[in-house]
């Protein structure tokens, strides 16, 4: 089994690293940048954000797994002092060939611009706002009109991104189970001049939604922890991605929503 470790750079997390790396090597784990079968980030979940955005192009064949060195992590759930229990697990694994993983949805935009289509996934969230604005854009879902949107801006994220950002805006939290994306309002502006539906709702796969963002308005795109402005944009499409989800590699059983308490709530283990 080949295995990379993304690290966020500091201290803690490459000595941790190097430790990982030392516990590993009985077991046969081969180093591999470039074709890991399983990708160990350490630091916290901006490192695995960083850690899935690297190794999109190779989802199908690559899990991952966090070791959080900061606050306890939502993606990155397993602790410094756990790196030989880990490292264990992992070796025997490698040794019997048999990885568990669970497989979460994403969410993928398609973004319109006069020179054509460009495809994005996100593992969080997407979010769209404007610049020097108030974000101004039609809503359509379905390709039927649903509404016109002013404000700060739309997040549009997978279920195991409902615990982020989403989860600030007041969306709800939703199982990663369900192949599922949730859009939520940014302060939206609603009076008797404008009007949004003021809930965040839930699409179902093949369901979409595109945003026009009224012509030439200066938008900020973002995609998890990337971040882009644009002027060319015609239109973005959200959907579930199809045929394309994230693996996490379990090691041992860490259920959805004792990750949900456990985060929000406390009784860490
Ligand atoms: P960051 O360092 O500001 O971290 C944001 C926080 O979000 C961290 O505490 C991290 O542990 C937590 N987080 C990330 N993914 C999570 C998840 N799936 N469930 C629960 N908590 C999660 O920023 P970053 O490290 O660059 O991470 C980018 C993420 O930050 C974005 O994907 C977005 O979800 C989040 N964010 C949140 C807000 C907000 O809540 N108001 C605003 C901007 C971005």
């Amino acid at each position: 089994m080949k295995y990379n470790v993304i690290n966020r750079g500091d201290d803690i997390s490459i000595e941790l690293m190097n430790t990982f790396h030392e516990l590993v090597k009985p077991y046969g784990l081969v180093l591999d940048e470039t074709e890991p079968d399983i990708v160990l980030s350490i630091g916290g979940d901006g490192t695995l954000l960083h850690a899935f955005h690297r190794y999109k192009h190779a989802l199908d064949h690559i899990a991952f797994v966090g070791i959080h060195t900061g606050r306890l992590g939502f993606f990155a759930d397993w602790k410094p002092d756990e790196v030989e229990q880990l490292a264990r697990l992992m070796g025997e694994c490698a040794l019997e060939n048999d990885l568990r993983a669970v497989n979460y949805p994403l969410v993928e935009i398609q973004i319109t611009t006069q020179n054509g289509v460009e495809t994005e996934l996100a593992l969080n969230e997407f979010t769209l706002k404007g610049v020097d604005t108030t974000l101004v854009a039609e809503l359509r879902i379905n390709d039927e009109p649903f509404e016109t949107f002013r404000g700060d801006g739309i997040c549009i994220s997978t279920p195991s991104g409902s615990t982020a950002y989403n989860k600030s805006l007041g969306g709800a939290i939703v199982h990663p189970s369900l192949d599922a994306i949730q859009i939520a309002e940014i302060a939206s502006i609603n009076n008797r001049v404008f009007r949004t539906l003021g809930s965040s709702i839930l699409l179902p796969k093949h369901h979409h939604c595109d945003i026009y963002p009224k012509a030439q308005q200066n938008i900020l795109l973002s995609l998890d922890h990337l971040y882009i402005q644009r002027n060319d944009i015609v239109s973005i499409r959200s959907m579930v991605a199809a045929g394309k989800k994230v693996k996490f590699a379990r090691f041992r059983p860490f259920p959805f929503w004792s990750r949900v308490r456990e985060a929000f709530i406390g009784f860490e283990r």
